[in-house]
């Protein structure tokens, strides 16, 4: 009987509890306001956007203007300029003389460049229209990060090495592809891998894609950089430069504009 009794107000005591805890919290959320989850600063600095999408907003730096190749060299000898043809505001790779790559070095970056395979454009497979876009260049000749450009209009190849591939690594949500002939829009963000300081990896490089407005890799965890032969390993580096690739297929070359860039 006692023992009862005992745990009757036991139990009684261990409600009372709850109830004022509870009483206490409903209270604290009625005295939040809305002011509590308000930020007021800082302030997020005034970007002036371009009068289309492909255009520079204020704070670009534009990589490719239809002018000249000031801001490229070559990416085999980075004291040489880049060799490639610029006419009538279009920058066209010019086969042989080897890739080139950008002046700076960019850690994470928003990129536009547009591009566009020859009307004319012949050959098959891997063989028609390539080039590439290598989000960060880790070296000479192809090394680096590459977001594939190829035309993949109608024309069958590996997958995860068609028009917006991470090659041989991610292939594309969907195939985008305009018809050879039209200019065709890459926009890209990519977020830089982070190393320890053992070296080791901290997080891998991601990155988003949008080809002529359409998502076709959304936030994409890269395995290393990209390889013709092999597992992708990564190494350890900072920023990096942007590079374009002159592939040494027979095909027309591709000719690129509107190019630029913002640092995240
Ligand atoms: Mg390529």
């Amino acid at each position: 009987m006692l023992y009862k009794t005992e745990f009757k107000i036991k139990a009684v005591f261990l409600m009372l509890i709850l109830m004022t805890a509870s009483f206490f919290s409903a209270n604290a959320q009625e005295k939040a306001k809305p002011e509590d989850t308000e930020a007021w600063e800082p302030i997020p600095k005034v970007v002036t956007p371009g009068k289309t999408n492909s255009n520079a907003p204020s704070d670009a730096l534009i990589l490719f203007d239809g002018k000249n190749t000031d801001q490229w060299v070559s990416t085999d000898d980075r004291s040489l300029p880049a060799k490639w043809t610029v006419d009538d505001g279009i920058l066209t790779v010019k086969k042989g003389t080897g890739n080139i790559e950008t002046k700076s070095s960019f850690g994470n970056y928003q990129l536009h460049i547009e591009w566009r395979i020859p009307a004319n454009i012949t050959g098959s497979g891997q063989a028609r229209g390539n080039s590439g876009l290598f989000l960060a260049s880790t070296g000479k000749g192809d090394d680096g990060y590459e977001l594939q450009i190829l035309d993949s209009y109608n024309n069958k190849t590996y997958v995860n090495g068609q028009a917006g591939s991470i090659y041989k690594q991610f292939s594309p949500l969907v195939n985008a592809n305009k018809k050879p002939g039209e200019w065709q829009s890459y926009d890209v963000i990519w977020t830089a891998p982070i190393f320890n300081a053992d070296g080791t990896l901290k997080n891998n490089a991601h990155v988003t894609v949008l080809f002529n407005g359409v998502v076709i890799q959304n936030n994409t965890a890269l395995l290393g950089p990209t390889r013709y032969i092999g597992k992708p390993v990564y190494t350890p580096h900072g920023p990096l430069p942007i590079k374009l690739q002159a592939h040494g297929d027979k095909s027309e070359p591709i000719s690129y504009r509107n190019i630029w860039v913002r640092e995240l």
